[in-house]
């Protein structure tokens, strides 16, 4: 990469992924209308899913997925001392996303549940950071493309970025979307963040909190809200627990 004549040494970039679909990975390799942008920024050394490369001398590692067995662990920890940055890659890195729901059972049981005697090596799951230090989180199940450049771009020429404050029904009141709580539906989109544009209420699906809490939101007033439609405590808990990103701020009773 070169800037005003000087040239500039393109980070080496490493993507891993543990416990999850990959949905995150993917966005990134569809991207087709910037993917070559990208590539001019960073040079990617290890990515599973677009090349057969493994090299190990990378100095942004991206996590995507959950933490559910020993090995995951260990791998995890190696990852951290190669890493400059280490950066949790999606919903499932950052909070252990929809494979957390095996924590509200046990877990012996739960794998019986699924696979019967088929023997499944499965600890509890964990987020990215509950086992190392993690120097970034991009949240989202997926992640959105356009936010995610924005933050490479932040994170390698020290550009602006931040998170949008408000939460995700400002982005769906402005696509003029009907509201699912009059449908009589629960949705979380006045406690999460933005940043997705609203695709879950666009498509008649409530929002159910992939992103994490907003900075500027009104638990207590959702709560009982919700409450005066008729939701008992434990349906609204179904939903805040789903990805296990508002467990900070709604398992606060207020
Ligand atoms: S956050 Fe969602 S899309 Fe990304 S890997 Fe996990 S389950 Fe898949
Ligand atoms: S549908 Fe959900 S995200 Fe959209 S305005 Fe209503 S509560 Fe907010
Ligand atoms: S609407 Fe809610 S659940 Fe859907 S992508 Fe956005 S934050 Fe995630």
């Amino acid at each position: 990469m070169e800037y005003l004549g000087i040239k500039i040494e393109k980070p080496k970039v490493a993507f891993f992924d543990f416990t999850c679909c990959e949905g995150c990975q993917l966005q990134i390799t569809n991207k087709e209308d910037t993917l070559i942008d990208l590539l001019s920024l960073v040079e990617i050394v290890n990515f599973r899913e677009i090349s057969s490369d493994k090299n190990n001398d990378y100095d942004i590692a991206f996590i995507e997925g959950a933490i559910s067995r020993q090995d995951q662990i260990d791998r995890i920890k190696k990852i951290r001392k190669n890493a400059k940055l280490l950066i949790s890659l999606g919903t499932c890195a950052c909070s252990g996303g929809v494979n957390s729901l095996i924590n509200t059972h046990d877990t012996k049981d739960a794998v019986t549940e699924v696979y019967g005697k088929h023997k499944i090596d499965t600890l509890p799951v964990k987020s990215a950071k509950e086992i190392v230090k993690i120097d970034f989180e991009i949240p989202g199940c997926p992640i959105n493309k356009k936010e995610f450049e924005n933050i490479v771009v932040h994170l390698i020429t020290g550009a602006d970025f931040s998170f949008k404050k408000y939460p995700v029904c400002v982005e769906c009141k402005q696509n003029l979307n009907h509201c699912l709580l009059d449908e009589n539906k629960i949705c979380l989109g006045p406690i999460t963040r933005a940043g997705c544009n609203a695709p879950c209420p666009g498509g008649k699906l409530p929002c159910y909190g992939c992103r994490g809490p907003a900075e500027e939101h009104n638990w207590p007033a959702l709560k009982q809200t919700l409450i005066e439609y008729g939701f008992t405590l434990e349906q609204i808990q179904e939903k805040t627990s789903f990805f296990n990103m508002l467990t900070e701020v709604t398992s606060n009773e207020s």
